[in-house]
């Protein structure tokens, strides 16, 4: 099967700080491909790349077989023509989510479905309904986010990018700005996800979340790719003396 989505041999610098060094990254449709590593090992800086929010160096990102980006002689990112298109496929839940706090769940929902997608009221109310079902808020309906916990707030941000019918979510590190009882409420929603088909990449501290419910499970550090398997490998028969002393460490010193 081809990948939904690729990186293909991706290098980044900041600076004399070169933070990707040659990433290859590729997502089929309904994988959960999960990134783990030290902290400073690039990982929010891969997402962000993948997403187009961050330019690169060098490689290429590829949606749906096409060409989304790669650079230029000059190094400069070239988006191809219909990019602008394509990367409404691609959808990113970030560790701060960022709900309008002047508008309703309801509002935030319907509010890009409606102006980006060209969606009807009626079609924007009816994925709004639906996706607030998914993360179990449906009487969250006309709450402000201010009144949400942590949790509930990043379930609306989940829900937000399942109403722009998303190909592929990107999400990192969703969990780790949430109190330690809230963790568990976003765990089981993205859960749900993953059964339920939807393609995803999950920057994740989140190890038993990585063991149960990742596809695919990537061990960056130092901005490269140190290993990747399947779950029951990379977990249990890691082959990388720094996967192994990655693992071995507690998580919170992660
Ligand atoms: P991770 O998400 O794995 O913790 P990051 O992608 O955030 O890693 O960071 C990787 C490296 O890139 C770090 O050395 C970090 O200091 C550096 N870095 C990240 N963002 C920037 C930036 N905007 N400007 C300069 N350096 C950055
Ligand atoms: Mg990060």
């Amino acid at each position: 099967m081809e990948p939904l989505f690729e990186a293909v041999a991706v290098h980044k610098h900041f600076g004399e700080n070169e933070v990707l060094k040659g990433i290859d990254v590729a997502v089929k449709r309904g994988d959960v491909l999960a990134i783990i590593g030290p902290s400073g090992s690039g990982k929010s800086t891969l997402c962000r790349v993948m997403v187009g929010l961050e330019a690169f160096d060098r490689g290429e990102l590829r949606l749906h077989g096409k060409t989304l980006a790669n650079v230029s002689e000059k190094g400069r990112v070239k988006w191809s023509e219909d990019s602008k298109k394509l990367r409404l496929d691609i959808g990113m839940v970030f560790q701060h989510f960022a709900l309008f706090p002047n508008m309703t769940v309801f509002e935030n929902l319907a509010l890009a479905p409606r102006k980006v997608r060209g969606k009807s009221q009626a079609e924007a109310k009816k994925l709004a309904t639906d996706v607030l079902s998914r993360v179990h808020l449906s009487e969250k309906r006309d709450a402000y986010p201010s009144k949400l916990s942590g949790g509930q707030q990043q379930r609306v941000a989940i829900a937000r990018e399942l109403a722009m019918e998303r190909a592929i979510l990107f999400l990192d590190e969703p969990t780790s700005a949430l109190d330690p009882e809230l963790v568990r409420e976003v765990l089981v929603v993205m859960k749900e996800l993953a059964s339920a088909g939807m393609t995803m990449v999950v920057v994740t501290h989140e190890m038993s979340f990585a063991k149960q419910v990742a596809s695919w499970v990537v061990f960056m550090a130092d901005g490269e790719i140190i290993e990747q398997g399947p779950p029951d490998q990379l977990f249990g028969h890691p082959t990388q003396q720094r996967t192994k002393d990655f693992l071995a460490t507690p998580e919170d010193l992660v």
